[in-house]
């Protein structure tokens, strides 16, 4: 089913797919992770750096793909980068564990002082409403994480 929104690729209002890509996106992506994956079959040792200067794609690119959990990295040791907070090694979402377990406690302090009993409480009084605003994808230790 297709609907108009803003594409996830160039932001641009168009007609979106499943992925929230325009066609144009859309057609990039597979291009791209067709280049990816062949360099990393290859190459199962490469870093980010050498990823991105190999393919020819951008950091901020291959980065992107990698946090949005579109390579496997379970294959490639040195696909890494930076949390989000620290310099702590991570190939997957914003934050390594240690952040990730502070955030989830200060998110759970600004609820309680909010006057919400507990973050579950909170996800109920909300899930039919406005959704949590990225933070799924921040809380990686607690019971907060989606499953996808
Ligand atoms: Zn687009
Ligand atoms: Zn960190």
């Amino acid at each position: 089913m297709e609907t108009i929104g803003h594409c996830e690729g160039c932001g641009q209002l168009k007609q979106l797919n499943q992925r929230n890509l325009c066609p144009f996106c859309n057609q990039d992506l597979d291009r791209n992770m067709k280049i990816i994956s062949a360099y990393l079959k290859k190459n199962r040792s490469a870093s980010l750096e050498q990823l991105s200067d190999e393919t020819g794609l951008t950091l901020h690119m291959v980065k992107k793909y990698l946090m949005e959990g579109r390579i496997l990295v379970s294959d490639y040791p040195n696909l890494n980068y930076p949390c989000y907070f620290c310099e702590e090694r991570i190939h997957k979402g914003y934050l390594c564990k240690n952040c990730s377990t502070k955030l989830m406690l200060e998110f759970r302090d600004m609820l309680l002082r909010e006057g919400h009993e507990s973050i579950e409480d909170y996800i109920r009084s909300t899930s039919t409403g406005r959704k949590l605003p990225e933070l799924d994808r921040y809380i990686v230790e607690g019971r907060m994480k989606k499953e996808s």
